[in-house]
């Protein structure tokens, strides 16, 4: 695929439809670089707990914008995972930034323009050389709207749960299912209802419902859209 012409590949959608699992898949294939830009707000969350800016739940806005030119984010790919790992000022926090803690807080955290204005410019410059796939909620829309392919994911808000709690599961987190839920449908509220760059499909964007689709399934179908594009 070496000469073939390299394109970005935007990916949006709610959360825990599966969109990162898609993405690292597809980048696998077509050789390009897989960028989760969930993991970077999930990341300032993360340093906002574990530097005082959210205590018992509640940000303190103005410390965190305060703390922001602090925060240091990069990735190294992990052979292993077949996917980068992200970094907090050089620490690796790939499984810390996955708690149903930050998943708790992060929607405050990502409605803050100062923070979405820092992420969306290191997400533009790891893209600038273009083959990437990125997954989010404005990638389309506002990161790269000159993506050559832009896909929109939806599923059932009940199979996305199930699918997320299953994971969470598996790593012995102590969770519910009511609770991941709750998390699931207050997450996906808050995205599209937040004044700056909600989640809201590209007018260009064209529309996935996995919903009972499997990873194969799904790399035919884009695979379809693919080749049309770069032939
Ligand atoms: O993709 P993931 O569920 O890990 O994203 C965590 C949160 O980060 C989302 O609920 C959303 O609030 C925020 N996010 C965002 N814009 C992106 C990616 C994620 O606001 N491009």
């Amino acid at each position: 695929m070496d000469n073939k012409k390299k394109i970005i590949v935007a990916i949006d959608g709610f959360s825990s439809c599966g969109k990162s699992t898609f993405a690292k898949a597809i980048a696998a294939k077509l050789g390009y670089i897989f960028i989760d830009t969930g993991a970077m707000y999930r990341a300032v969350t993360l340093y906002a707990l574990e530097n005082g800016a959210i205590v018992d739940g509640e940000l303190n806005q103005e410390l965190l914008i305060g703390l922001l030119p602090k925060i240091e984010i990069s990735f190294a790919f992990n052979a292993e995972r077949g996917a980068s790992d992200i970094y907090v000022n050089g620490e690796l926090a790939e499984d810390k930034i996955r708690t149903i803690e930050v998943s708790n807080c992060v929607s405050k955290v990502s409605q803050i323009r100062q923070v979405r204005e820092k992420l969306v410019a290191l997400q533009q410059q790891m893209g600038q050389h273009r083959g990437v796939v990125m997954d989010g909620r404005d990638i389309a829309t506002v990161v790269f709207p000159d993506a050559e392919l832009k896909l929109f994911m939806t599923a059932d808000a009940r199979v996305r749960a199930e699918r997320r709690y299953a994971e969470l599961k598996a790593k012995g987190d102590e969770v519910t299912f009511d609770e991941v839920l709750d998390n699931v449908i207050s997450r996906d509220n808050a995205d599209v209802n937040r004044e700056i760059s909600p989640l809201r499909r590209a007018d260009d964007a064209i529309e996935l419902d996995n919903s009972y689709m499997s990873v194969e399934e799904q790399m035919a179908w884009f695979m379809e859209r693919y080749q049309q594009i770069v032939g």
